[in-house]
């Protein structure tokens, strides 16, 4: 028997959850038939949601025991989401989606066709447009992708998802990488192995709205590039080195002036500017380096990624009880 894990974070999902629920029922069940071989679990992650996520997954758990869930204490972020429920899940196979249908379970018999045939060890869907997108919210990513592979060794690809159907292997090592600031696009692609990009069509939410607003997605891709670059750190460097070269040149033609024809004592918004100029590139790197500082801050602090408060034992013990 072979076990299939799907790994789903969920963050004020209640009117999605029926939704997602029959659609994976109905797509594993069909998939069963075709591979008796073939088991499945499903692992919700309730990410501190405010409204009725959590009731819901207490009714599906009770109802079905193929159904997992896993209650934060608070909101972590789906990155915290994804973490936990690969760690808690126990299949030869994993796959972690999202809860909205953005990532059609459809897809599923076919990414599990290409990893289990020994071909690869990963399945990912990459989209290869960006409809239903505002073009500004495009532009920005293009340019995040751009940046960001100029400056990191880790490649990470335009378009790819964290729909991601993976072997044992690669949890694994996945879940070998402990850090706290934890950017799943970049991890994904630091462990390597052989992955499959299916290319499909950018689908829309089915039901609720998005949790990410486009400052949330800035601060997450520059998140991003001090997690997988040190590229910035080298700015104030290279600033340093044009300037005292300016600086050089400057003095060097300042003496011949003063040698030859004489210096008259003007220039003053000249200073003014350049101490301006200088004062804010000085404060820019400082703050750059106060980024990486504040990283490394909270790396060693080593604090849980996340803390469980309830998972679907707890639900299913309540339920003995009452019985
Ligand atoms: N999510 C989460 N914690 C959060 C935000 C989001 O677990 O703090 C989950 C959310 O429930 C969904 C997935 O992450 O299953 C993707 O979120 P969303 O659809 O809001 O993002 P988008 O598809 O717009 O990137
Ligand atoms: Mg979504």
């Amino acid at each position: 028997m072979k076990l299939l894990s799907i790994v789903v974070p969920c963050y004020n999902e209640q009117e999605v959850l029926p939704l997602f629920y029959d659609k994976i029922t109905e797509v594993m069940t069909g998939m069963k038939s075709e591979h008796p071989e073939l088991d499945y679990e499903v692992v919700f992650i309730n990410d501190g949601s405010k409204d009725k996520t959590l009731e819901g997954l207490r009714k599906y758990a009770k109802m079905d025991e193929r159904i997992r869930y896993i209650s934060f204490s608070r909101n972590f972020g789906k990155e915290a989401g994804m973490f936990a429920g690969l760690e808690a899940s126990k299949g030869d196979y994993v796959v972690v989606m999202d809860a909205d249908l953005q990532h059609p379970p459809e897809f599923l018999p076919q990414m599990y066709e290409y990893v289990s045939s020994g071909e690869y060890d990963c399945a990912t869907t990459r989209r290869v447009d960006r409809e239903g997108e505002s073009k500004i919210r495009s532009f920005f990513a293009r340019k995040f992708y751009k940046i960001m592979n100029k400056i990191s060794q880790t490649e990470i690809v335009d378009g790819a998802q964290d729909f991601r159907f993976m072997t044992r292997q690669m949890v694994d090592s996945i879940l070998s990488m402990r850090e706290y600031n934890r950017f799943s696009k970049g991890i994904f692609s630091w462990v390597g192995y052989r992955v499959k990009y299916i290319e499909f069509k950018n689908v829309e939410r089915a039901a609720g709205t998005t949790a990410w607003s486009f400052w949330g997605l800035f601060k997450y891709s520059l998140e991003g590039i001090i997690a997988f670059s040190t590229a910035p750190l080298a700015i104030a460097s290279l600033l340093g080195i044009i300037s005292c070269f300016i600086a050089f040149i400057m003095a060097v033609v300042i003496i011949i002036q003063k040698l030859t024809v004489g210096i008259r004592a003007d220039g003053y918004p000249t200073i003014v500017c350049l101490i301006l100029l200088f004062g804010g590139l000085q404060l820019f790197t400082t703050g750059i380096l106060g980024q990486y500082l504040a990283k490394t801050y909270m790396e060693c602090k080593n604090r849980p990624v996340y803390l469980v408060q309830e998972t679907e034992k707890d639900a299913r013990e309540n339920m003995e009880n009452k019985d």
